[in-house]
């Protein structure tokens, strides 16, 4: 590919910091970059807790067990997200209840959560897609309604608002993702927030392979030994430091995102006037951190003739997840709650563009072959 789909940024100071992390001679988790990221995010996104771990994934699983997720409780989630999103409470013995999704955003249709509700449920999980949150005042009214956890999957979300407030602040806990193909990286990394003080203790735990390490450390007891279940989801500092080389460059990294987002969106007007595709709806109480440009082709097969026509010419544009509910695994370990037509239409009809820091300079040619694709 002439111009990839993705191709990491790196703003030069990742290999100085990790070197620092090498003189400092530990290189084990919960090191100086561990904590100084940690204090970061709890600073930028306003939560009382966050804990880098080795993965958004792990950070879901942390957030299952948290959650006392067992062996026939329901989760109510969207089908259109990552495997993850799923797999973190199947692997408690969860049911994973999927929900369709809004047609403007592709978030989970918050209209539909309600009636998806029963005895078993014991979760709401939530996916803000492409960094566009979720309708999070209605879903943590019904969360509190019918006494369920929130759980954001706020991988594509680092920097994103609604009503002016960060995502991974709104539920209980929360899950960032810092994999390469995000817009802050450290190769694979997540981070767990935690809202709720009284998680703090134990997801320290389960973080730390079920043992009260960090207690011990802090002197809070006076023995350091196995008390809950748990594994191994903290990074290495070497992945820290180069998250923190990142961290610091993230205002930038999204200004310079968001750009090539906006001239994206103006440059498609005409398309979507003429009714070739259907740009992304942003609803105004929502600011996003520009993670994803997508767009909506009118059917599978145009989507399929707009994906080659571009990689004819050397233009990564990919599509995205294959819906959970259909999938072999999900069907075994899920249920569907509704109709998911929306769901179904969209995820054939999706397509998403390059986005990546450097593709300012070749972002006019990338524009003309879209166009020239779309028509
Ligand atoms: C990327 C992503 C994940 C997984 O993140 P990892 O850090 O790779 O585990 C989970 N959920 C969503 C919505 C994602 O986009």
């Amino acid at each position: 590919m002439d111009i990839p789909f993705n191709k990491p940024y790196m703003t030069g100071k990742e290999l100085g910091y990790i070197s620092q992390a090498h003189a400092n001679g530990h290189l084990a988790g919960d090191g100086e970059f561990t904590w100084r990221c940690n204090a970061m995010l709890e600073d930028w996104i306003g939560c009382p807790k966050a804990l880098l771990t080795h993965s958004c994934t792990a950070a879901l699983e942390i957030s299952a067990i948290l959650g006392g997720i067992g062996p026939g409780d329901e989760v109510i989630m969207p089908s259109y997200t990552f495997v993850s999103t799923a797999n973190a409470f199947v692997l408690r013995g969860g049911v994973p209840v999927f929900v369709d999704i809004r047609p403007d955003t592709l978030n989970i249709d918050e209209s539909r959560i309600e009636v998806a509700i029963t005895d078993k449920t014991k979760a709401i999980v939530v996916v803000h897609y492409a960094g566009v949150a979720c309708e999070m005042d209605t879903i943590t009214a019904i969360a509190d309604r019918h006494g369920l956890m929130v759980i954001e999957d706020a991988a594509q979300a680092i920097f994103s608002t609604y009503k002016g407030r960060p995502l991974g602040s709104f539920g209980h806990l929360a899950a960032l993702s810092f994999h390469e193909t995000k817009n802050v990286i450290s190769g694979e990394g997540g981070a767990l927030l935690i809202n709720v003080p009284q998680f703090i203790e134990r997801a320290e735990m389960i973080r730390e392979k079920g043992t009260n390490r960090n207690q011990f450390f802090r002197g809070e007891v006076d023995k350091y030994t196995w008390v809950d279940i748990g594994s191994s989801y903290l990074p290495s500092e070497l992945v820290a430091a180069f998250l923190w080389a990142q961290m610091e460059e993230a205002a930038t990294i999204t200004k310079r995102r968001l750009a090539l987002w906006q001239h994206y969106h103006e440059s498609f007007v005409s398309l979507e006037a003429d009714g070739l595709v259907h740009r992304p709806r942003i609803p105004t109480e929502c600011a996003h951190n520009a993670h994803m440009y997508y767009l909506l082709l009118p059917s599978r097969e145009k989507r399929s003739d707009f994906i080659a026509y571009l990689r004819n010419r050397g233009i990564g544009a990919v599509f995205h997840y294959v819906p959970l509910h259909d999938s072999p695994m999900g069907r075994r370990a899920g249920r569907t709650s509704g109709s998911l037509d929306h769901t179904r239409i969209l995820s054939e009809r999706l397509v998403r563009l390059p986005l990546w820091l450097g593709l300012e300079e070749r972002l006019g040619e990338v524009i003309e072959q879209v166009i020239a694709a779309a028509r």
